[in-house]
């Protein structure tokens, strides 16, 4: 505590990100996670920013399956998963995410993060290329920093470019390439074209990862994922999702793919070895969310409807989107302080959404992101788009009829 110089300059760095516009503050809610949420003053507001895709985070049937497994293993574990910290449901777990997702085998993390922060370094090493998606997730950024291979990036699903990365990395003689991306990018809802970069992976002799936190539980026909949603199940090398969003909403994570992958990371991944097992009451309520959906596609297929509908009226309002079929909806606004006004007004009228503007997003194209769930009632997004048009109107965005 003799270093006050420390602390005053972590104040300025504070202040300017205020000044900025840049500091996040935390919204703080009242109730669960749902289509609706309670907010601290009491308020009750439509929630359009959550990652509950398929609307299991506040689900009763979850909240069972979590009490049924916390009552049949406890609370936790106080162990890594190989000194004890390994109990039934985490294999049924696995086991049933590889079938969901067409794998070998899986292996569970307390986060996709960490998923992300451990598949690299015990995988690759300076004789390797990794090339890697310029909108790449943050983890995904930090675990390639992890590891010692070679490093080239391509602009965000740009098949032009991937190639030409691609044959740099042939011509300097790398031993194994790996090209890696978001499976879909929440900023845009743009979805990876991961049927030309198979084709792009099987002419380079490349092997192929995708992040599928975005994606798994809704995307493709029975929701397996960007890769069914593409036509390449089988084809994909290395997928990691979380638990955390769509299948569930609490937390966790998972890498899934070949034995032998799964095998080394379970021997050398970091994240993995040196950090304490998920809850066994999560491990069991993200397997009956897997049982769920695996049944039915009704929630996907509601979540789908939702989003089709919602993108079709938003336009016809008169609001500029960016076009796409993804559950996330980038309202775009393009000016900074016009998003900021726009998300406060929508707070206003009830309606619970993020801004985003530069440096998260490039400059000149700030928007407010629209996230649809299965949870979402028409009535609902009859209230938001009602909203919208009120204060798009207001605030000049859309013209007066
Ligand atoms: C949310 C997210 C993560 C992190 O997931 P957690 O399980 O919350 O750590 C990783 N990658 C992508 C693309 C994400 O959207």
């Amino acid at each position: 505590m003799s270093d006050q110089t420390f602390y005053s300059g972590l104040q300025q760095k504070l202040d300017t990100l205020r000044s900025d516009g840049l500091f996040k503050p935390e919204r703080v809610l009242a109730s669960r996670q749902g289509a609706e949420v309670v907010a601290q003053d009491g308020r009750t507001l439509i929630n359009m920013c959550a990652n509950n895709y398929l609307g299991l985070a506040g689900d009763p049937e979850t909240q069972q399956a979590a009490a049924a497994a916390l009552e049949k293993y406890g609370y936790g574990l106080s162990s890594v998963r190989f000194i004890c910290g390994t109990q039934t449901v985490h294999k049924e777990l696995e086991a049933a995410l590889s079938t969901f997702l067409g794998t070998e085998d899986t292996i569970l993390y307390a986060a996709a993060f960490d998923a992300n922060g451990g598949v690299f370094e015990p995988l690759f090493d300076e004789n390797d290329a990794i090339i890697s998606d310029a909108l790449n997730h943050a983890s995904i950024i930090d675990g390639v920093r992890l590891c010692k291979a070679a490093r080239y990036r391509y602009a965000n699903n740009d098949m032009a470019d991937l190639e030409k990365q691609l044959i740099a990395a042939t011509e300097a003689g790398k031993r194994h390439k790996i090209i890696v991306t978001d499976g879909v990018f929440s900023m845009d809802g743009t979805i990876a074209q991961l049927d030309k970069i198979v084709a792009l992976a099987e002419q380079y002799g490349a092997l192929t990862m995708i992040d599928e936190c975005h994606a798994s539980g809704f995307m493709g026909a029975t929701g397996r994922g960007t890769h069914e949603h593409c036509g390449v199940i089988g084809k994909i090398d290395i997928i990691t999702g979380t638990l955390g969003k769509a299948l569930g909403g609490a937390m966790g994570g998972f890498t899934s793919g070949k034995k032998e992958v799964i095998e080394t990371l379970r021997q050398k991944s970091r994240p993995y070895l040196f950090s304490n097992t998920l809850a066994p009451m999560i491990a069991g309520a993200s397997l009956a969310v897997l049982e769920r959906i695996s049944k039915s596609t009704e929630l996907r297929d509601r979540l789908m409807e939702n989003t089709a509908y919602f993108r079709a009226e938003i336009e016809r309002i008169g609001f500029t989107i960016k076009p796409g079929t993804h559950p996330v909806v980038p309202v775009m606004l393009f000016d900074a302080p016009v998003a900021q006004k726009f998300a406060a007004r929508m707070f206003e009228l009830g309606v619970l959404l993020s801004g985003f503007f530069y440096p998260v997003v490039p400059m000149g194209q700030a928007r407010v992101r629209v996230q649809l769930s299965a949870a979402h009632t028409r009535e609902q997004l009859d209230i938001v788009l009602k909203a919208f048009e009120q204060a798009g109107r207001e605030l000049g965005i859309i013209k007066q009829q």
